[in-house]
């Protein structure tokens, strides 16, 4: 087990430099048209696969750091650049790290590199689990999977919503209910491969925020795919419903709260990339504040600013300790007793919220302004209070972890 250490070594101080320098040299000046135009920024990716930041091997090398700090330090440098570009970079890592944990090696093998493409032909990967009635409540999921014996094939019916690469991924990772009696214990995962009829897509959003990611609804109509499709294969899940079945007849809450707790382990990278964004916006505001001069001084010579980047600052540095020590518990299988992971992305989300908007308050009146960056790092902050579990969830998750207690 490596050691928690708070010091990147060489080889890490190495790739993030690279990552930063990708960062400030292709993302940032990309950032603001491909927000205007809300579309997936396809040459951005394109040349993040071409120097190697776009791909498995990158992804897994990161997620495979024994000292867990792989992920986040290339999170917060690529959201540093700019979080909806960022998202359609890594959006497709996501698909593929639900690939990683759960499928056998033959699907590892088969549909991870058509998730990437390649760089002369980059492709996408979305991962498909909230629902229009199954959004905190994962439990409520309706898409169902059938499974048609006679032919070695699952029936996919249901509607899928806020698919980050939604409807344009090359490869879904869709989960479905296969036992609706154990709620989210009764999910699987299948893989949906390229052109597959029966799936669509819905309605595009506009967002508010990380405009550059393409978000969508996911509409399943009698979706057929091979049995090969199931994620981890048919014996494995047989017998995770049986050990299922066995629990929930001991006590359906217990069922229920080790659901809530399932993400523990991936809650630190969505910590890491709000870490990003929020650091991106406190260099902004103090740049500014030691440049702009009202009353004949730099406004930084007020306590009233100068106080406000010390607590951004504080902040920043704060949520980053949560996520480093939450990815080190992660990679080294330490449990999280006290729902580390959840406090680190609670904690994180929140701050890139308050620091972009203290720092459209540094920036006067051009933080309000789409000249200056601060103004899209803010409504990109919003996003990072609301996926991969909201603000609340994490609270009822940290909450019920302390008090052992079925907390509502
Ligand atoms: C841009 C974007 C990208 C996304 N990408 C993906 C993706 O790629 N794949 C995917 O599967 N999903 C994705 N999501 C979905 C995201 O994970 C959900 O939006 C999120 O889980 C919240 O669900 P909901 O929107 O249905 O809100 P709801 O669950 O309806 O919550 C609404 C409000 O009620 C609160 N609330 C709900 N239950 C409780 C409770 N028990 N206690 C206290 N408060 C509560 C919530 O905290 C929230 O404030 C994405 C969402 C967005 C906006």
């Amino acid at each position: 087990m490596a050691e928690f250490t708070m010091e990147l070594n060489d080889e890490q101080k190495e790739v993030r430099d690279w990552l930063h320098g990708f960062a400030a040299d292709v993302i940032r000046p990309a950032a603001a048209e491909w927000d205007e135009r809300e579309e997936t920024p396809w040459p951005v990716i394109q040349e993040a696969a071409k120097v190697g930041i776009y791909s498995l091997d990158f992804y897994a090398q990161q997620y495979f750091d024994p000292t867990g700090l792989g992920i986040p330090m290339a999170m917060e440098e690529l959201f540093w650049g700019d979080a909806g570009i960022a998202l359609s970079i890594v959006g497709t890592g996501l698909a593929a790290v639900g690939v990683l944990a759960n499928g056998t090696e033959e699907q590892i093998g088969t549909w991870i590199p058509q998730m990437y493409g390649d760089a002369n032909d980059v492709k996408v990967a979305a991962f498909c689990s909230s629902e229009p009635d199954a959004g905190s409540d994962v439990a409520s999921m309706r898409t169902r999977a059938v499974y048609d014996e006679a032919k070695d094939e699952w029936v996919i019916n249901g509607t899928k919503t806020w698919a980050t690469n939604g409807g344009i991924a090359n490869v879904h990772v869709v989960v479905a209910v296969v036992d609706p009696e154990l709620g989210s214990k009764g999910h699987a995962s299948f893989i949906i491969p390229p052109n597959t009829p029966g799936l669509s897509q819905g309605q595009k959003f506009k967002k508010h925020g990380i405009r550059a990611s393409h978000t969508a609804e996911v509409v399943l109509e009698n979706v057929r795919v091979p049995g090969s499709c199931l994620l981890g294969g048919k014996e494995k899940l047989d017998e995770r419903l049986a050990r299922a079945r066995e629990r929930a007849k001991q006590g359906g809450e217990r069922v229920k709260n080790a659901a809530m707790a399932t993400f523990e382990a991936s809650r630190p990278a969505v910590g890491a990339m709000a870490v990003g964004t929020a650091r991106a916006a406190y260099e902004v505001a103090l740049d500014y504040a030691k440049t702009r001069e009202q009353f004949g001084r730099p406004i930084i010579d007020n306590q009233g600013v100068a106080f406000q980047l010390a607590d951004m600052r504080t902040s920043v540095d704060a949520a980053r300790l949560l996520v480093w020590r939450a990815s080190w518990m992660a990679i080294n299988g330490r449990p999280f007793t006290a729902a580390e992971g959840s406090m680190s992305k609670l904690f994180a989300s929140e701050t890139a919220k308050k620091v972009t908007a203290q720092a459209i308050q540094i920036l006067g009146g051009n933080g309000y302004t789409r000249e200056y960056p601060v103004e899209r790092m803010h409504r990109d902050a919003a996003i990072y209070t609301i996926f991969e579990g909201t603000s609340e969830i994490q609270r009822l998750v940290i909450a019920r972890t302390l008090s052992g207690m079925p907390i509502r």
